[in-house]
């Protein structure tokens, strides 16, 4: 993803050692880290680029920081929501309220219709059993 970011992560990090919050928080590369793992995997310092990057992307939704990415944004928050709610993903649900909130929404009908029909997608939602769990979640969850 290095490409598409306007800082490289090793910038975004001394940046942050440095103090300049607003740039970091309205940086494109903060929403556009996928969380794949692969600099985890190779860093000598043992550092997790992914979890700094969620924490600075809740740092700036809370507040309020001028985001360039409004899909990422869109979809980190249904995601989260989607978590919150049920405890953990409904595909469907999922994709169905992303959609609406960024690309036109019956574009993707067919592909959903295709992955229920083959069993892939639940039409229902399904919710973890453990109440304990859920208002873990519900803690640490902000969205
Ligand atoms: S997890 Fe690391 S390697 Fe993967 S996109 Fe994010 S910063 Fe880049």
């Amino acid at each position: 993803m290095a490409e598409e970011m306007d800082y490289l992560p090793n910038e975004i990090i001394r940046m942050v050692q440095l103090g300049l919050k607003q740039e970091v928080l309205e940086s494109r590369s903060v929403w556009l880290c996928v969380g794949c793992l692969a600099c985890v995997s190779e860093c000598p310092n043992g550092i997790s680029l992914p979890e700094m990057m969620d924490t600075l992307r809740q740092i700036a939704l809370e507040e309020k920081a001028e985001v360039r990415e409004p899909e990422v944004v869109a979809f980190h928050q249904e995601f989260l929501g989607q978590v919150k709610r049920y405890g953990r993903l409904y595909e469907l649900g999922f994709m169905a309220r992303y959609r609406m909130k960024s690309l036109p929404a019956l574009r993707d009908i067919p592909n959903y219709m295709k992955f229920m029909f083959s069993g892939r997608l639940s039409l229902l939602p399904e919710r973890i059993h453990k109440r304990v769990d859920m208002k873990k979640l519900n803690e640490v969850c902000h969205v």
